[in-house]
């Protein structure tokens, strides 16, 4: 059994068993530059994610998301708690974007998905953050939630990819993406991290407030793996690192093992050794903090969802590590007993951006 120790708490430990342009997506034919100065990179009807909400985007209108107009970067940073191959020693170069799809009722970065706490950012701009973490020593370029802002990341890579970009570009979802968006992403993205948040569709609309997340989950996750194929590595200055593949995340929830071992399941099943599954036991019940803060959404969700301010009891975790390994699901990623702190959540201040 491996293990993994001081490499930071929220790291994801390791296994337990054993671009240069973009695809023809939004930006069509034309030059990348010509695209910048038209500003014209958002939808006038939105539909980058499943929830396809129509916002007209480019007049300024937000979306379920949050999303309007502009671009809003929370946090451009090295990161050390990603799976190892991700972050290994010198950290992953992450670009946290405010908004998100999905928006769960229990989201460990609350303060950036459900507000809109971060700095305005155009394409050169977050060109220039991508030149920036690689020149830090990043391992990758590490878009974190970049669903509703895809044209904007695809383009930024482009971009910074002509003025020498070299690092793998990782694609840090919540796995609530459409087919499109993954065809979109060909050759933009390397790497794929992902969430596979949920095996029952009830779970999705009573935390997500979306009907449908196994479903579109399943085909984005199928696209993910034609799109990039099984995991490959290399060794970046003397670290492991992947340079292709797909990591499926799944957190498991409070009061929720069982649908958690179908996900294992259901994944494992469905992929073998194309994905590499993570494991993760970092919830943290961050929505209790501050509904005591005195935080009125807070407040409605745990109303709702009590269960939510609980935290999930180290046996269940172990007894789905257990499950994984009697269905010999190999070399997953798992996490050792103080990643559910929220110590260890990042900063949102902006830095970077
Ligand atoms: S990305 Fe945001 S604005 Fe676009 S369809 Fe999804 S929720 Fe609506």
């Amino acid at each position: 059994m491996g293990s993994f120790d001081d490499a930071g708490p929220g790291a994801c430990v390791g296994a337990r068993s054993a671009a240069a342009a973009l695809g023809d997506d939004t930006l069509g034919a034309r030059s990348v530059a010509a695209a910048f100065d038209e500003g014209d990179l958002n939808p006038s009807a939105c539909d980058l994610c499943p929830r396809a909400c129509g916002a007209n985007r480019a007049a300024g209108e937000r979306g379920a998301c949050g999303a309007g107009a502009e671009v809003l970067v929370a946090r451009a940073a090295l990161h050390l708690w990603e799976e190892p191959p991700i972050s290994g020693d010198d950290g992953s170069g992450t670009i946290f974007f405010a908004h998100c799809p999905l928006r769960c009722d229990y989201c460990q970065n609350a303060m950036i998905a459900h507000g809109a706490l971060g700095a305005p950012a155009r394409v050169p701009d977050l060109a220039a953050m991508c030149l920036d973490l690689e020149q830090q020593g990043a391992l990758n370029v590490n878009f974190v939630t970049p669903t509703h802002y895809a044209p904007h990341a695809r383009a930024a890579v482009r971009l910074a990819r002509a003025r020498g970009l070299a690092l793998p570009i990782v694609w840090n979802t919540s796995g609530y993406e459409t087919v499109r968006a993954i065809r979109d992403n060909a050759n933009a993205v390397d790497v794929y991290l992902t969430d596979f948040k949920y095996a029952d569709a009830a779970l999705g609309a009573r935390y997500s407030h979306v009907p449908d997340y196994p479903a579109r989950a399943t085909e984005a996750l199928d696209a993910m793996v034609r799109a990039v194929g099984a995991p490959t590595y290399d060794e970046y200055r003397g670290q492991e690192r992947m340079t292709r593949g797909v990591v499926v995340r799944h957190l498991i929830l409070p009061g929720h093992l069982d649908d958690s071992k179908r996900v294992v399941q259901t994944v494992h099943e469905r992929y073998g050794a194309d994905v590499r599954l993570s494991i993760m036991n970092q919830y943290t019940p961050v929505v209790a903090t501050a509904a005591q803060a005195g935080d009125a959404r807070a407040r409605r969700v745990l109303a709702r969802c009590p269960e939510l301010a609980c935290r999930v009891p180290d046996e269940e975790y172990e007894e789905l590590l257990d499950f994984a390994d009697v269905l010999g699901v190999p070399d997953y990623f798992w996490q050792e007993g103080g990643a559910c702190e929220e110590s260890f959540i990042p900063e949102f201040s902006g830095t970077g951006a």
